[in-house]
């Protein structure tokens, strides 16, 4: 059994995520944190205030889905303390991972922006598509309460089509009527889109394009338990990659 701890238990996905970790045998909820939420109970697990009782309860892996600003002191903890995060928080800074890949001497950190398998395959699919196409924008989709912009998965993305190909076509607007009709550029010049609407909840596509065809790759979470296979996944194998990991692929074997 591993012994686990969430951060942001009472949010959204940390509370889902309570629920994963709770139902799965090789695993067990040990402890859980989020300062606005303290004293109330998730997965049968009373909300703490502090850090600390992730120590005291002796987790050994903690899980991260809060923001950014909290999650970097969460994740400096773990380093700290020499345990294992496994991060699904976004909006994190090149510096930022600069940051965490000093940090874990002692324990190991993964960090995935999207721990849906079909999007972890969409980034690949778009990284394999990148150098046979002229042009690419991305549209991210999700629901109106999320915080950060672009998404992860979509900086993820442009980051590595970008990589895999530095032949994109300029963009050939002269006028933009309304300012950001064009999106915001992304690594390699490559313009993300992001869409906030009620009712979504994660959705992604990828648009690529040369003389006469285009390639549309889309991959849809319509709930949160569409995230929890891999944070399980993660959480489980997380004591086996040293140091810093970002993405799902090593964990999937892609
Ligand atoms: P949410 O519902 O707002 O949950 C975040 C929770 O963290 C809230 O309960 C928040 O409390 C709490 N929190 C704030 N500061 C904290 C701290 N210092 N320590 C512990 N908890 C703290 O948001 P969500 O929809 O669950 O999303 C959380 C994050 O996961 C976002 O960055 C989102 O982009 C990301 N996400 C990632 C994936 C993936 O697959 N990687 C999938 C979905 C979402 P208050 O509400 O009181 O502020």
């Amino acid at each position: 059994m591993i012994r686990v701890g969430v951060f942001g238990a009472a949010g959204r996905m940390g509370a889902t995520v309570c629920g994963a970790v709770d139902a799965d045998p090789d695993l067990e909820l040990v402890a859980a944190v989020d300062p606005f939420h303290a004293g109330e109970t998730v997965s049968g697990v009373e909300v703490a205030r502090e850090p600390r009782a992730m120590a005291d309860a002796g987790a050994e892996v903690v899980v991260d889905f809060t923001v950014a600003d909290a999650a970097r002191n969460n994740i400096c903890w773990a380093a700290l303390h020499g345990v294992h995060a496994v991060v699904g928080t976004t909006g994190f800074t090149d510096e930022d991972y600069a940051l965490f890949r000093d940090e874990f001497s002692r324990s190991n950190c993964i960090i995935a922006p999207n721990f849906a398998v079909g999007a972890v395959l969409m980034m690949r699919f778009a990284e394999l598509a990148a150098p046979f196409f002229d042009s690419a924008e991305i549209i991210e989709l999700h629901h109106a309460n999320k915080r950060d912009a672009p998404s992860g998965t979509a900086m993820m993305t442009a980051t590595r089509m970008a990589a895999a190909s530095g032949d994109w076509s300029p963009d050939p607007t002269e006028q933009e009527v309304v300012a950001g009709a064009r999106g915001g550029e992304g690594p390699g010049g490559i313009h993300v889109h992001a869409v906030r609407l009620r009712g979504l909840v994660a959705h992604q596509e990828v648009v690529l394009g040369t003389t006469g065809q285009s390639l549309t790759i889309r991959h849809d979470s319509y709930d949160r338990f569409s995230f929890m296979p891999g944070v399980l996944l993660a959480v489980k194998r997380v004591a086996e990659v040293p140091g810093l990991t970002v993405g799902l692929d090593d964990v999937l074997g892609l």
